[in-house]
């Protein structure tokens, strides 16, 4: 550990939110200390573990290819990027959280979103287009209006060295294996330092303002089992163990104001052997989503039990984990046919799965008799008058069967049939902190506790569902105004 126990800003947590709060408060020429509980080999948290795209507005191709300046004008020309306006993702937002997101917060970070990427891109952050989302369209490649067109170089572990070494070369501390306990508060109410669990036991670090992105509580079991409701206890988070709510618990037991969905996560299908991981054991570091756009998602019992097709994958994706722990044994299967597999992610590429030539045949190997009469009324109800485009809602959907499919229908008759058993991933916790748009945690009353700022998954933004990619722009536009308002205090 450094010397100095007296810094102007502490941080709480190195993920992304963290590090550019810290990189935002030593702009504005702040001494700042991070302090992070893992050690530095798993550091990073949840960013960690994704492949580090970033949601913002941009008017399309002629901007995304300014953030790649070694891209060559051939790569350039083989790119289609329409432009994805701020009020197409507020819109979005407001209406998937049915109204319940904070207009202000959500505001800020929509327009915030793209002036914060350019910061990034300033402070030397590298990107790279995602082509593992891309999809072919004759000679060049495009993206769903949903998508995400651009990562980080190196995808989440690139973008966590890259912000790492930005701080290093800025001056920035970051003390691995420590973990914030306490907020110290000073006589006048005010979060004045905070107390630390390091490999010296207890000790107390003082500052003028902290700022809490220690994330939420996917890695509690037992915050699980209380907010989010039974069963929880037992899915498999895939991300970072080291997210079990402290800041959370540290920042309501000085009176900060809960907010945001505390019974609502980000829960996915993931393939089901990985769901079965003990807790504790790191899930492999790929992509191991499995959405179901293009098929039918029954129980173990051949059963139909949501509408696979609802929205555009990035607008619903989060959702699935939920509906399928309230199957029996918290298991699906996802059923596609010969017409579609080819088009399938590349994340299901090995996975285990079942085939058969017919759908009797299937229905056996899996043990679930109902599944043949399923896709029997499935396929009768599909509208076949609608055309089929998988790159917009198409209306393509179901009549007369509960429950629909609204989008992308098509019938499932044409071996061979394929079956990928899938479970529950929680990916991260909704509920968290009521913060003001300069990134102050407010109290019970809506007033600001004094020296009190949060950034990421530790405030209480999404509700319902979230906006796929928007995780780690969070985090960094409130990091930002964080960073740079701890600064000032
Ligand atoms: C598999 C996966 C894929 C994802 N893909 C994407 C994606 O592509 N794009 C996107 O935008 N989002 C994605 N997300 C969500 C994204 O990871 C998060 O929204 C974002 O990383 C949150 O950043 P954060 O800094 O708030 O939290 P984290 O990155 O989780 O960081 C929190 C940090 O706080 C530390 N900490 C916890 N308690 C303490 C304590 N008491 N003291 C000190 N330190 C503490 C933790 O160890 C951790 O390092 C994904 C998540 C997962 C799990």
């Amino acid at each position: 550990m450094g010397k100095s126990l007296d810094y102007d800003v502490i941080v709480v947590g190195a993920g992304s939110a963290a590090l550019a709060a810290a990189i935002s408060a030593r702009n504005e020429r702040a001494s700042v200390v991070v302090l992070e509980k893992s050690p530095r080999d798993s550091m990073g948290g949840n960013c960690r573990f994704t492949d580090g795209g970033l949601r913002f507005w941009h008017r399309g191709r002629a901007e995304i290819v300014e953030f790649m300046p070694d891209m060559s004008e051939e790569e350039a020309q083989s790119i289609i990027i329409p432009e994805y306006a701020a009020d197409d993702w507020y819109n979005k937002l407001l209406q998937l959280s049915e109204e319940r997101a904070d207009p202000r917060l959500a505001e800020l970070l929509v327009t915030e979103s793209n002036p914060t990427v350019r910061w990034l891109r300033d402070q030397g952050l590298q990107f790279e287009l995602a082509m593992g989302t891309a999809f072919r369209v004759g000679d060049r490649f495009t993206w769903r209006p949903d998508g995400i067109p651009m990562h980080s170089r190196g995808g989440g572990q690139g973008l966590l060295s890259q912000l790492c070494s930005i701080a290093g070369q800025k001056g920035i501390e970051i003390l691995y294996q420590t973990k914030a306990v306490k907020l110290i508060l000073d006589s006048k109410a005010k979060v004045s330092g905070v107390t630390i669990l390091g490999k010296e036991g207890f000790r107390d670090i003082r500052s003028k303002a902290v700022v809490l992105a220690c994330g939420g509580f996917e890695s509690n079991r037992e915050w699980r089992a209380k907010y989010l409701g039974p069963g929880w206890d037992l899915v498999r988070p895939r991300g970072t163990k080291y997210n079990t709510g402290d800041g959370l618990r540290m920042a309501l037991e000085t009176g900060a104001q809960p907010s945001g969905h505390w019974s609502g996560c980000h829960a996915i299908a993931i393939d089901y052997d990985y769901s079965r991981i003990p807790e504790g054991e790191d899930i492999p570091l790929v992509i191991n989503r499995r959405d179901c756009l293009l098929g039918v998602q029954v129980n173990v019992n051949g059963m139909r039990f949501m509408d696979e097709g609802k929205d555009l994958r990035n607008y619903m994706y989060a959702t699935v984990g939920r509906q399928i722990i309230q199957q029996p044994q918290g298991m699906a299967w996802q059923i596609f046919d010969g017409k579609v597999t080819g088009r399938l992610d590349s994340d299901y590429r090995n996975a285990p799965s079942v085939t058969a030539n017919s759908i009797e045949e299937l229905a056996g190997k899996l043990r679930a008799p109902a599944l043949t009469r399923t896709i029997d009324e499935f396929n009768a109800a599909v509208r076949e008058e609608t055309p089929l485009n998988y790159d917009v809602t198409d209306g393509r959907g179901t009549v007369g069967i509960t429950p629909p499919k609204s989008n992308w229908a098509q019938k499932i008759d044409e071996p061979p049939f394929v079956a990928y058993g899938v479970g529950c991933g929680l990916t991260f916790t909704y509920g968290g902190l009521k913060i003001n748009t300069e990134a102050r945690v407010l109290n019970g009353e809506g007033e600001v506790i004094p020296g009190l700022f949060a950034t990421g998954e530790i405030v209480g933004f999404w509700h319902n569902i979230y906006t796929g990619a928007g995780g780690i722009t969070l985090g960094a536009v409130f990091g930002r105004v964080a960073g740079a308002n701890a600064a000032a205090e």
